[in-house]
C-alpha cells in the first residue's frame, strides 16, 4: 500500500506546496469524476482528473489554488512508481488537472493516481503508443444520450481495454431533462421515446450548465470504467454545443443571435476541455474560442488522423440537414468545407508523409454517400453529414487514393454501417479507394432507421447497416489486415446488458 507521508517526505518540492493545499478529509470526497487519460504518444500521456465534491453543483470545491499530487506507477498495484509530481489547478478551470506525462517508454502500460489531502483517486491504466508495434487496438465510440439508454457498451468497451478509445462525439447532449418514460423493450416504436433517467435541469447554455452537464455523465459508473481502462483520443460532435452547429451558426439562427452562440461556444468547448484528457486550452478572443481537437497519432501499423469537423465547417445548404430541400445547386460550390482549408492542407501533408500501413480519418459523420431515394427529391441526403460537402470529399478521395489502405471511421448517425469508398463514391463500379466504419451509438436512439434499412438495396457500396442496436466498434489491426467488430448490446434500457459481435469485417477479404 502507497504511503502519503512517505510520498510527502521524498519530495521536497512538494513539502514547499503543502500549505497550498487547504482541503483536508472534513471536506467531501474531491475524485468523484474517476480518472482518465488520453493523446497516448511513444513517450508521452495526458493524465486527467477534476476534483468536484459537488459534481452537479458546479464543482463545490472552495475558490483558490491546490496543488494535486499524482504518480504513475509500472504496475498495477502501485508500488513502483516511475513518475509523480504536483500540478496545480482552480476554479478558472473548474478545477480540473491535466498532466503531460513524457519520459515514459513505448507501448507500456502505466498505472496512475491523484492524491488530494486523505483522498486518493480511483487507479487508471493507460498506455503509452508504440509507432513500431506490429499490431495495435482499437475502439471507436460516439453518441451516448444519458436518458435514452445505459452505458453497458462502456463495460464492456473497458473489460477489453484497447490501445486507444477514439471518441468522435456527442459525449453529452444539450437538451432539457425529459420526464421518465419507461416502454417494451421489444416494441421499437415506443423504444425510440424512452427516458430511463433523467438529464439534470433545462437546455445548457452556460459554462455553469455546461460542468453540471459534464458531472452527471461522468458519474456514470460506466463511462468512468472506460476512461479508467485506456487513454483516448477526442473530438466533439454537435451535442456537445447544439444540435448541427457550423462554426459560428447554430442550427437555429433565428432563436440565438450569432453573439449569443459564440458565447455560448465559448462555455461549452472551456467544458469539453475541463472533462478529457486533452492536452491545450482553449484560445480565447475575445468571446471567439477554438479548441484545438484535431491531431494525428500513431498507434503501431495505423496512423490515426483525428479530425474536427464543426469548429471550422461551412454553414450546410439546402436546408439544415436531414431530409434536405432539393434540387440543391449549392452542393457544388466548391468552397464548402467540412474542416476549414487550414485543417485540410494539414491532413493533406500528413498523408503525404504517411509511411503506415493503415491511414486513418476518424471523424464525427458518415463520409461515404447515402441516398434516401432514386432521384432528386427531398430526404435523398443528408446535408449534415459529407453528402452536404460532396466536392471537398472528392478532394479527400483523391488523396486517399495515393496511401496505403485507407480508413475512414465514423459515428454521429446512431446506426453502425461498414462500406466501401469508391473512386466516384457514387459509382460503385469504380475502383475501390478503401473503407469505412461506421459505430452506432453507446446509447443514443436512431429514429430514422427504417428510412436507413429501407434505402439500403440503393446503396451498393454498403455491406452492413444496422440502426437497431446500440454498442461500438472494436478494431485490431496488424500489417495485413482491419478487422471491424461491431459490438451490440442486448438491450438498452437494462444497466445489466449484455454485449456480443453482431458483425465482422476483414479488410483482407476485401
Ligand atoms: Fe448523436
Ligand atoms: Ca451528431
Amino acid at each position: 500500500m502507497f504511503s502519503r507521508r512517505r510520498f510527502l517526505l521524498a519530495s521536497s518540492s512538494l513539502v514547499a506546496l503543502t500549505p497550498l493545499l487547504g482541503f483536508g478529509s472534513s471536506t467531501q470526497y474531491p475524485f468523484t469524476l474517476g480518472v482518465a487519460s488520453g493523446c497516448p504518444r511513444d513517450n508521452s500521456v495526458v493524465l486527467w482528473t477534476r476534483l468536484a465534491p459537488k459534481p452537479l453543483q458546479g464543482g463545490g470545491m472552495p475558490s483558490g489554488i491546490v496543488a494535486v499530487r499524482y504518480r504513475v506507477c509500472s504496475d498495477p498495484s502501485m508500488k513502483t512508481t516511475v513518475r509523480q509530481g504536483v500540478v496545480q489547478t482552480s476554479e478558472i478551470k473548474g478545477h480540473s488537472v491535466h498532466v503531460t506525462v513524457d519520459g515514459l517508454r513505448p507501448g507500456r502500460e502505466y498505472w496512475y493516481q491523484f492524491y488530494l489531502g486523505d483522498d486518493d483517486s480511483p487507479i487508471g491504466r493507460t498506455r503509452t503508443s508504440d509507432s513500431q508495434a506490429l499490431t495495435t487496438t482499437l475502439a471507436l465510440a460516439a453518441c451516448q444520450h444519458y436518458e435514452s439508454g445505459y452505458f453497458g457498451a462502456f463495460r464492456d468497451l473497458a473489460k477489453w481495454a484497447p490501445d486507444c478509445v477514439i471518441h468522435v462525439g456527442d459525449y453529452i447532449y444539450e437538451g432539457a431533462a425529459r420526464p421518465l418514460y419507461t416502454c417494451d423493450e421489444n416494441n421499437s416504436k415506443d423504444l425510440e421515446r424512452q427516458v430511463v433517467r433523467q438529464h439534470n435541469g433545462a437546455e445548457i447554455t452556460t459554462l455553469w450548465d455546461y460542468r453540471n452537464r459534464y458531472a452527471l455523465y461522468r458519474l456514470d459508473s460506466d463511462l468512468q470504467a472506460a476512461h479508467a481502462a485506456s487513454p483516448w483520443i477526442v473530438a466533439m460532435d454537435d451535442h456537445e454545443i447544439d444540435n448541427n452547429w457550423a462554426n459560428n451558426t447554430p442550427q437555429d439562427p433565428w432563436a440565438q443571435t450569432e453573439l449569443e452562440f459564440k458565447v455560448r461556444r465559448l462555455a461549452a468547448l472551456q467544458a469539453y476541455y475541463e472533462h478529457m484528457p486533452l492536452e491545450h486550452p482553449p484560445v480565447i478572443n475575445g468571446i471567439d474560442a477554438t479548441l484545438h481537437m484535431h491531431d494525428v497519432y500513431r498507434m503501431g501499423p495505423a496512423q490515426i488522423h483525428l479530425l474536427d469537423t464543426r469548429q471550422y465547417r461551412s454553414d450546410q445548404v439546402c436546408g439544415q440537414g436531414f431530409p434536405a430541400d432539393f434540387p440543391c445547386d449549392a452542393l457544388q460550390d466548391p468552397t464548402l468545407t467540412m474542416t476549414g482549408q487550414a485543417q485540410e492542407k494539414w491532413l493533406f501533408e500528413h498523408l503525404r508523409k504517411s509511411d503506415a500501413e493503415f491511414n486513418v480519418l476518424a471523424q464525427q459523420t458518415w463520409f461515404s454517400p447515402y441516398r434516401y431515394a432514386e432521384n432528386d427529391k427531398a430526404k435523398q441526403w443528408n446535408m449534415d453529414q459529407w453528402d452536404g460537402y460532396p466536392i471537398q470529399r472528392q478532394r479527400i478521395i483523391d488523396r486517399l487514393a495515393d496511401v496505403s489502405n485507407p480508413v475512414v471511421l465514423s459515428g454521429d448517425w446512431h446506426c453502425a454501417n461498414a462500406n466501401t469508398i469508391h473512386r466516384d463514391p457514387l459509382d460503385s463500379n469504380s475502383s475501390i479507394v478503401g473503407h469505412e466504419f461506421a459505430t452506432s451509438s453507446i446509447s443514443s436512439n436512431c429514429p430514422w432507421k427504417s428510412a436507413v434499412h429501407d434505402a439500403a438495396p440503393l446503396n451498393e457500396h454498403v455491406h452492413y447497416v444496422n440502426g437497431d442496436k446500440r454498442g461500438y466498434l472494436r478494431s485490431t489491426v496488424t500489417k495485413n489486415n482491419w478487422k471491424s467488430e461491431y459490438r451490440v448490446m442486448d438491450k438498452q434500457t437494462s444497466a445489466e446488458a449484455k454485449a456480443s459481435t453482431d458483425y465482422e469485417f476483414n479488410t483482407r477479404d476485401a
